[in-house]
């Protein structure tokens, strides 16, 4: 679906000019002469971006910029200004005010349109992250930590070693943040110096560089640094000379967060600096809190052990790479024994805590290629790949061994408890393979598979308890 442009000008020549170049570009257009109008529409149909004229002495703009980005509704809505005069107090005024780009008159098309397409591109990435974190907290799948926000690291790439050093030192005093230096030259490998520095910005300046050796250094290096592992999520500006244009719209279209083209204040740098590593940390906290909404679902919050959720499709891919490797394994169901004597003699918190102790014990006894899950209250599924009949049972031994060898101290005034647990165990074994998955009803191979090691595990509580049992075998 093409995006929705919101053009605010109160010249209609302006507008009509705008409006032409954006629909030949297949953007829809909503245009407003004045700010009452613009709100208006911002609130009836909000648009994906707003480009708006910025006059002289015009703070009417300003506070229209502040009012959008302060109202959560729309306060990812991207803003460009197009401003007139545009002297860099004018310029400081619109990017604090959130504006995220001022551009001056006379506009270079392929610079707005390079310009626009960057910042939708920004939107829906964020929008999208977003929409995932909501849903997981919708879930009630982890909460948003706690921010710190510690001073960030920019590094800094200049002509020469010296100039670089130079910006850094001036960036350095007007933000927070560790500023570090290295010359451009005509080298491979700048994303590995990057990297290396650990940076959460990187400015390349190419200020006293001629527009030919721009051309040829730059878009190499904007692809590098996007599509390495360790520099892709790097914001990255780009302040250069003027008459650049070409250069410029190429940049942004590549992947470059922010470009300046043309003289450039320190100010106004710091301050799209601090623009540019406020959305880098924003879209790594929802990434970090995408990935541990992700974890909790597959997770037991008690014990910390993958739940069956996981258990069940990790399962099956197990079973299929032993098919194709031609390899056995071994699935154990444990149930603790006569838990509930210990819920009822000591509590559920101890039992609470007893639970995440055999869990514990259970993890520290099994290699890692094996999966402990918590499939239930009291009982609990390991599955262990290239692992034949003898070798399962001296590790289903190991692990009963492991709960019953010794008690379980439960702090002071509390007494020692005994627990034990048994095993019921179930080999893969070539056969289970060939009672193929049935996509009739759903049932699996794995599904056959619990099936008998369940019943081992009746049959070892059904002995006395405290024992392992292993299925006949599949066939
Ligand atoms: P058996 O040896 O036959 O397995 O006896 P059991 O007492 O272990 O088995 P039963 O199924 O009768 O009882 C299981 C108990 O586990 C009952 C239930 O209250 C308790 N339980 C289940 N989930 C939890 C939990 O998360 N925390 C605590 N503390 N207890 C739980
Ligand atoms: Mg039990
Ligand atoms: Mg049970």
């Amino acid at each position: 679906m093409s995006a929705r442009i919101l053009l605010v000008d109160g010249v209609a020549t302006n507008r009509i000019v705008l409006n032409v170049k954006l629909i030949a570009a297949r953007y829809l257009v909503d245009s407003a002469a004045g700010i009452p109008e613009a709100l208006t529409i911002v609130a009836d149909t909000p648009p994906d971006l707003i480009l708006m004229a910025v006059g002289g002495s015009d703070d009417e703009s300003i506070n229209f910029c502040r009012k959008v980005k302060s109202d959560t509704a729309s306060a990812d809505t991207p803003i460009i200004m197009i401003g007139t005069i545009c002297d860099p107090a004018q310029r400081l005024a619109a990017l604090r005010a959130g504006a995220d780009d001022v551009i001056c008159r006379p506009v270079h098309d392929q610079v707005l349109l390079a310009r626009i397409r960057s910042l939708l591109r920004a939107r829906d990435a964020a929008a999208e992250l977003r929409m995932r974190d909501d849903t997981h907290r919708a879930l009630g799948l982890g909460e948003p930590a706690a921010v710190f926000e510690t001073p960030g690291r920019v590094a800094i790439l200049g002509r020469s070693i010296g100039t670089a050093r130079a910006r850094a030192a001036r960036l350095g005093a007007l933000t927070p943040h560790r500023c570090s230096a290295g010359a451009l030259d005509d080298r491979l490998g700048h994303a590995e110096d990057v990297a290396d520095t650990r940076a959460d910005v990187v400015l390349i300046d190419g200020t006293g560089m001629t527009p030919a050796l721009l051309a040829e250094t730059l878009p190499p290096l904007v692809s590098e640094l996007r599509s390495r592992s360790g520099t892709r999520d790097v914001g990255q500006i780009a302040v250069l000379p003027d008459h650049t244009e070409d250069t410029a719209a190429i940049l942004l279209d590549i992947g470059v967060n922010d470009v300046v083209a043309g003289p450039v204040s320190d100010h106004e740098l710091a301050l799209r600096v601090e623009a540019v590593m406020a959305r880098k940390k924003q879209r790594e906290r929802l990434r970090q809190s995408v990935r541990d909404g992700l974890r909790a679902a597959v997770t037991d919050p008690l014990t910390g052990l993958y739940n069956r959720r996981y258990a069940e499709p990790h399962l099956l891919r197990l079973a299929r790479s032993c098919r194709d490797a031609g390899s056995d394994f071994a699935m154990m169901v444990l149930d603790i024994d006569h838990f509930k004597s210990i819920n009822d003699a000591h509590g559920h918190g101890v039992g609470d805590r007893v639970l995440v102790m055999v869990a514990e014990r259970l993890r520290r006894s099994v290699r890692a290629e094996d999966l402990v899950a918590r499939i239930g209250g009291e009982e609990f599924l390991v599955a262990m790949p290239d692992t034949d009949p003898v070798e399962a049972r001296a590790a289903a031994e190991r692990l009963r061994t492991a709960i019953c060898s010794r008690g379980f101290d439960l702090g002071q005034h509390r007494p020692v408890l005994s627990v034990t647990l048994s095993v019921g165990v179930a080999m893969a074994g070539q056969s289970a393979y060939l009672a193929a998955d049935d996509p009739a009803t759903g049932r699996t191979c794995i599904d056959a598979m619990f099936e008998r090691a369940d019943a081992a595990l009746y049959r070892a509580k059904n002995s006395g308890r405290n024992m392992v049992n292993m299925a006949l075998s599949a066939a």
